[in-house]
């Protein structure tokens, strides 16, 4: 690996510089990709692409030039230039200094009558033609021509000391010190089946590429391998987690279950029902379980878990319940004390509220194996955390809840069953790449009566007046804010300003607020008047958005709605609708624009998550709930799984294949991936292990 500081330009004190952006040799810098690409080719030569953007520029021959000064300070160069549009102008600023001439080189580099190329960004965005400059290239210097000017240029993420021109030049001689020697990985047959362009051509073209369909080919070729690679280390993961023998077999006892049941006062959907047969199947497999329960807000997956909590604790094991929040662990517990009555099932909680006694206590019980469920928030990841026999593993939400943390979970048992539970149902691709190594169970029907909760836009006066008439019908009513507090963003609402406002308007009506910053104390006390009706109206931000039942409620007002994902969006309406009264969501919003208009109309066309989940803007805004990003603690150079389902598809596809022949990975055209599939899923990663 030959260090960074070879190349030329590079010294010790810019050396350290890339290495803040994780650059240490000319292979790093070779694959630090863009982040997107500039088109600097002249104006009749440009094609657009989604991803390249349009660059200010002035191509021609200089008429004149004015050096002013202004009455500050301030030196300004300006250039007046002869194109085939007319004249355009560019102006350099300079701080003015008594001792030397600050636009001796300017001078020297634009004198009238040459041709020059100027980059920078338009004084006023409706005309092109005044910038404020920023780079200048005579159109003589051959090199300019080769990288920064007059083609698609590449725009990287940059760090203070590092100018775009001088990682452009750096990339350039990393691409022609080391393109030609990167190797292939990928197994030919299917780089030619796929048409993928070769490493090495992409591995420049990604940078400097001649044209569109180059840049093009390029992206697709490394967006590709980065999801071929992840496609394939969830196959493995799958089958290493599978490969074990839990050494230990579940027997349907009944006594805890039956009762249960009994208990409910409802029957299972045929859904429920369904989930809770596929994971008793599992969990009485000899390898342990690793399943994904998907259902919309309010499905009932709560009941699905207790029975599978209920199966372990019938064979004398333990099992953990995390929730994301405070609030939502507390409710369960509630729930959980409801649902076990009288079942002699002993269950606990653990936040990170509790005082220091009790917590000794609770975890000199838990490893003791008094305890049969243990409910928690991140807290019972944490290190002090033992069981006695941990058998199951049950994370709510788990949208919250990182890879690591899922791992670090199950391994506080010995080859534990893990169930994970989400309320974000998502299309089957993005499914097979953000958890590719579990099963799937879906719950699609809601339990009988429940109605749809009406949504529509509405503006500020009719949703408070519609609160107001809910709340002297005695029900109660969510008004959710973006925001804790005022910021600097004028349009956004927040619910410390909005809580002394309402608590104005709905005078002799009991206003509360809640939001995460406030004491888990206070949290606490605010969720409980609410859930037994001592309060009307709840001022909050997205914290109620996960887990919250109070069938009471039965008005959601979303102010700034434009401000939220559409899954966020849903999650936040799920909280109504669950009594026997009618129940309606109101969308305030204050702006509308582009994909935020899609959002609020697919917002009021359906009430069905899964229907929602099949939009693109779904997908697209939902980065943050799928776990874009908490997927990584992982993440891409150039994928985004929101954007590139019709390659991944793909990746999923080939990777059936590649392990049909070859399971192991040990066939000499596979060689390649196995080396990378090392180096980043194992290595770097943990995900799996191919030692
Ligand atoms: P979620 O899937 O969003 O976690 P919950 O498990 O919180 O949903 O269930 C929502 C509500 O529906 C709870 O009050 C629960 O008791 C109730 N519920 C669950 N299953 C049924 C059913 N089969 N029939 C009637 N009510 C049910
Ligand atoms: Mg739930």
């Amino acid at each position: 690996m030959t260090s960074i500081q070879f190349l030329k330009g590079v010294g010790p004190k810019k050396a350290e510089l890339f290495g803040r952006l994780g650059i240490e040799t000319l292979d790093d810098l070779l694959f630090y990709f863009p982040s997107k690409w500039e088109d600097r080719r002249l104006p009749e030569k440009r094609e657009p692409l989604p991803f390249l953007e349009d660059a200010p520029l002035i191509k021609g021959k200089i008429k004149r030039i004015r050096d002013l000064y202004t009455s500050g300070s301030l030196r300004i160069f300006k250039t007046f230039v002869e194109t085939p549009y007319g004249e355009a102008e560019a102006s350099f600023f300079k701080r003015h200094n008594p001792r030397f001439d600050v636009f001796a080189l300017l001078r020297k580099d634009l004198r009238e009558g040459r041709t020059v190329w100027i980059t920078g960004t338009p004084e006023d965005p409706l005309f092109l033609t005044r910038l404020r400059a920023d780079e200048y290239y005579p159109d003589d210097d051959a090199r300019a021509l080769l990288m920064h000017i007059g083609r698609i240029v590449p725009v990287y993420p940059l760090t203070e000391g590092l100018t775009a021109k001088f990682m452009r030049e750096a990339v350039y001689e990393a691409v022609l010190a080391g393109a030609e020697a990167v190797g292939d990985f990928l197994p030919a047959d299917l780089a030619a089946r796929r048409g993928l362009s070769a490493r090495a051509i992409a591995s420049r073209a990604i940078h400097f590429p001649e044209n569109n369909f180059e840049l093009v080919q390029a992206r697709r070729r490394f967006i590709y391998e980065e999801l071929l690679l992840l496609a394939l280390a969830w196959a493995i993961k799958k089958r290493q987690t599978r490969s074990v023998q839990k050494g230990f077999s579940y027997e349907i006892k009944k006594n805890l279950l039956t009762p249960f049941r009994e208990n409910l006062g409802f029957h299972l959907t045929a859904d429920q029902a369904h989930a809770i047969n596929e994971i008793f199947a599992d969990m009485r497999a000899p390898t342990p379980m690793g399943r994904l329960l998907e259902g919309d807000v309010g499905s009932g997956k709560t009941v699905v878990a207790l029975s599978a909590m209920l199966l372990a604790a019938e064979n004398g094991g333990q099992s953990v319940f995390a929730a994301p929040t405070e609030i939502l662990a507390e409710q369960h517990f509630l729930t959980f004390g409801k649902f076990l009555k009288g079942l002699g099932v002993r269950f606990a909680l653990l936040t990170g509220r509790l005082k220091a006694s009790e917590k000794k206590k609770l975890l000199a019980d838990l490893a003791e194996g008094k305890i049969d469920i243990l409910i928690g928030t991140h807290a019972v990841i944490s290190e002090g955390v033992k069981f006695k026999n941990l058998r199951l593993a049950v994370v709510d939400e788990q949208h919250r809840f990182g890879v690591r943390q899922r791992a670090a979970l199950r391994a506080k048992g010995d080859k534990a069953d893990m169930l994970i539970m989400t309320a974000t149902p998502i299309p089957r691709t993005l499914f097979l790449a953000l958890y590719g190594d579990l099963d799937l169970s879906v719950i699609k029907e809601m339990p009988p009566g429940r109605k749809p909760v009406k949504t529509t836009e509405a503006t500020e006066d009719i949703a408070f007046l519609a609160a107001a008439d809910e709340v002297a019908k005695g029900r109660q009513v969510y008004i959710v804010y973006p925001v804790i507090e005022e910021t600097q963003a004028a349009d956004m609402k927040s619910v410390k300003a909005e809580f002394e406002r309402l608590s104005v308007y709905f005078k002799g009506r009991r206003v509360a607020m809640l939001h995460g910053r406030m004491l888990s104390e206070d949290k606490k006390k605010v969720m409980e008047d609410f859930a037994a009706g001592r309060t009307d109206v709840l001022v909050a931000t997205q914290v109620i958005e996960v887990g919250i039942d109070v069938a009471n409620a039965t008005l959601m007002v979303i102010n700034n709605a434009e401000r939220f994902g559409l899954a966020s969006l849903h999650q936040l309406r799920g909280r109504v609708g669950r009594g026997k009264w009618d129940s309606r969501c109101l969308l305030v919003a204050h702006a509308r624009a582009g994909d935020s208009a899609d959002r609020l109309r697919a917002m009021v066309q359906t009430s069905n998550g899964f229907e929602l989940s099949e939009k693109d803007i779904y997908i697209r805004g939902a980065g943050e709930i799928l776990g874009v990003r908490q997927h990584g603690d992982m993440d891409f150079k150039l994928a985004d799984m929101s954007r590139d389902g019709a390659i991944l598809a793909q990746a999923i596809e080939d990777r059936e294949i590649i392990l049909a022949k070859d399971p192991d990975l040990v066939k000499k055209e596979n060689a390649g991936l196995r080396r990378k599939l090392r180096d980043l899923y194992a290595a770097r990663w943990n995900l799996i292990d191919l030692s």
